[in-house]
């Protein structure tokens, strides 16, 4: 018995993931993204490649869809709105809209009691002087909007900084936010899944390590003390009650020295830093998200092998071509079947399951697919 139709807006890698995992559930996909070579759009039934703001594609991608999902958060609030009116939409336009706005997510998590980075909107270059002089700490300087792998942000050392930071991200042109710069620890990650039912159910912590904004590489079990790994389950769990969220949602935190966790950001879909549930537990993210919008039992995820998952980006690829054939048994290549390979631009990732932990490091380390980023192999 065949499922129902999903419409899914955004067709990149995680669209394409989306439809692997979903195919053998009986679900079948229609896609929306103006780009021709999605990778998502030419595994579906149907790929509607045209503009977002397309009137026509609009009536066509409802009566095409029994319900809708979005995979990357910058589909434009506007349309997913418009959707939600005419068709299932279960993860909802109000949360996509918290999470496309920096300091909307952050006053959300305010609310809710969740600790962040202090954070202040800033309209002037006097506005960040002030942030600098009050926190006494550097500053991040991020776009409130569309940025994304760390595009979009300047650390600011100094008053004297300030103002050149405010124009360089054309500051009296869109909203910018001002974040205390955290000496954190390890940045690290719970993928939860609450689903229209209700029952919610988090995937095991990762540990992420970022190059130049983006992902790296993701560890998993993460390198933190039992209580600390209670106390990020049991945030994500507040925080998928308290959205009364549907589908899955990434919570970026940062462990601090002193061992409190402040939310960094939140993502209300699947996210790279869990991949390696592709081959790690017994249940994928995608597999769980669609569960979760479908409103079918969730299922309870165990990890089966620490994994390491490593990004590979456009300028990893020759180092990748070479070792292809070799790859250890242990290592899952997920290759997103993008045309053109530039620098920055994910490619595929590799998850390396292994006994450990340290033996998943060790292999990989032997491998140098990509230079190992500061820090992973300590
Ligand atoms: P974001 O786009 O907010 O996920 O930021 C990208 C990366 O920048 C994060 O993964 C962190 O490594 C770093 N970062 C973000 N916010 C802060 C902060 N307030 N203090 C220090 N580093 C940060």
């Amino acid at each position: 018995m065949m499922g129902p139709t999903i419409g899914l807006l955004g067709g990149g890698q995680l669209g394409q993931m989306l439809i692997l995992a979903g195919l053998p559930l009986g679900l079948r996909f229609v896609v929306w993204d103006p780009d021709p070579g999605s990778p998502a759009g030419r595994l579906s039934t149907r790929h509607f490649c045209k503009p977002y703001d397309s009137k026509e594609t609009l009536e066509e991608f409802t009566r095409n869809s029994d319900l809708v999902t979005y995979e990357f958060e910058n589909i434009p609030y506007p349309l997913v709105a418009e959707l939600e009116q005419k068709v299932s939409l279960p993860q909802g336009s109000s949360l996509l809209s918290i999470c496309q706005h920096r300091i909307r997510e952050k006053q959300t998590l305010q609310k809710l009691s969740i600790a962040t980075a202090p954070f202040q909107s800033v309209a002037s270059a006097g506005a960040l002087e002030e942030c600098l002089q009050q926190w006494q700490t550097p500053v991040l300087l991020k776009t409130c909007m569309g940025g994304y792998d760390g595009k979009g942000q300047r650390k600011v050392d100094k008053v004297a900084d300030a103002e050149a930071a405010f124009q360089d991200l054309q500051g009296d042109q869109r909203e910018l936010i001002a974040e205390g710069w955290l000496p954190f620890e390890r940045e690290i990650s719970v993928l939860v899944a609450r689903s229209t039912t209700g029952e919610i159910h988090c995937f095991p912590v990762v540990e992420n390590v970022h190059e130049a904004g983006i992902l790296a590489s993701s560890l998993v079990p993460a390198r933190i003390s039992a209580d600390l790994n209670r106390k990020a389950l049991n945030i994500a769990t507040q925080i998928a009650q308290g959205l009364q969220l549907n589908g899955m949602l990434a919570i970026e935190m940062f462990v601090m020295p002193d061992g409190q966790l402040l939310v960094n950001e939140l993502a209300p879909r699947p996210h790279n830093s869990g991949h390696y549930t592709q081959d790690g537990t017994n249940v994928c993210q995608f597999e769980q998200h669609l569960r979760a919008i479908c409103g079918w039992p969730l299922r309870e995820p165990k990890l089966h092998s620490p994994t390491v998952m490593l990004n590979l980006l456009g300028e990893h690829i020759p180092a990748l071509q070479a070792w292809h054939a070799g790859l250890p048994a242990e290592a899952h290549l997920h290759w997103y079947g993008k045309a053109e390979a530039r620098p920055g631009r994910k490619m595929a990732h590799l998850n390396l399951c292994a006994a450990s932990l340290d033996e998943a490091l060790e292999e990989l380390e032997k491998w140098k697919l990509r230079s190992p980023p500061k820090g992973i192999y300590t």
